[in-house]
């Protein structure tokens, strides 16, 4: 199937599969995958090994903010970097993941990081996921998918990724993390997740990967006669 240039994005809850699905689409037909929540992530690693933020959450905004200049966050070939070091794995830890929503709250940060996707964006051609791309980022997408799924399900999806990956975590604590992250995602100030009143949505507590693709499939053809 060709599509044509255009910006896909895949906004959506946490551990709803927004990174597997736009991973997928981006292999079916040829787009280059971005990570939004990725940068966020990055920023917050780099927080917390600076000093920026707290155990309890605290950021020193003005800090962080002024040294978010001389980082070099960015996509490699192996996921994401700051410099040439590899941060990819380091990113997906449960101790990053408890900090970034407050990170991700911070309206210079959140403009840090449109910029740079923004940036990627402008060739089209791309397929983006996370929290405001639709609504935000790039509010003129011409496919914006929302995603979501039952909280129990996504919970057992993350847990069995994590374990895979040897990173032991209770099932309770995946299910406190994500709706943590939901509820202070979907309640900030700057950029909150909401469903762009555009977006088509896409609830797959049901489905298989396979299935999410036919019926993103149906969806383009009928929109762009493809
Ligand atoms: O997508 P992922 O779970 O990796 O995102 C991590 C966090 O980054 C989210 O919980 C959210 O707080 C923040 N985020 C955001 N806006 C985006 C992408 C991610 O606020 N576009």
């Amino acid at each position: 199937m060709q599509i044509p240039d255009i910006i896909i994005a895949v906004d959506g809850y946490s551990s709803t599969g927004k990174s597997s699905f736009a991973k997928q689409i981006a292999k079916e037909f040829g787009f280059t995958y971005l990570d939004s929540g990725a940068l966020y992530r990055g920023v917050t690693l780099f927080a917390m090994e600076n000093g920026f933020i707290d155990d309890d959450c605290k950021i020193d905004v003005e800090a962080l903010d002024a040294a978010l200049k001389g980082l070099d966050l960015h996509f490699g070939p192996q996921g994401t970097y700051i410099g040439s070091r590899c941060i990819e794995s380091r990113i997906r830890s449960l101790d990053v993941a408890s900090k970034v929503s407050p990170i991700a709250t911070v309206p210079q940060i959140r403009s840090f990081v449109d910029g740079k996707l923004r940036e990627a964006g402008s060739r089209k051609r791309v397929v983006m996921d996370g929290r405001d791309i639709g609504t935000t980022v790039f509010p003129d997408a011409e496919l914006k998918l929302f995603m979501t799924a039952d909280p129990l399900v996504r919970a057992q999806r993350r847990a069995a990724e994590m374990a895979s990956k040897g990173d032991v975590a209770s099932l309770d604590e995946v299910l406190r993390n994500l709706q943590e992250r939901d509820y202070i995602d979907s309640h900030r100030e700057t950029s909150p997740l909401t469903q762009a009143p555009d977006a088509i949505v896409l609830d797959n507590s049901n489905m298989t990967p396979a299935q999410q693709m036919d019926w993103l499939k149906e969806i383009i053809s009928d929109k762009f006669g493809c």
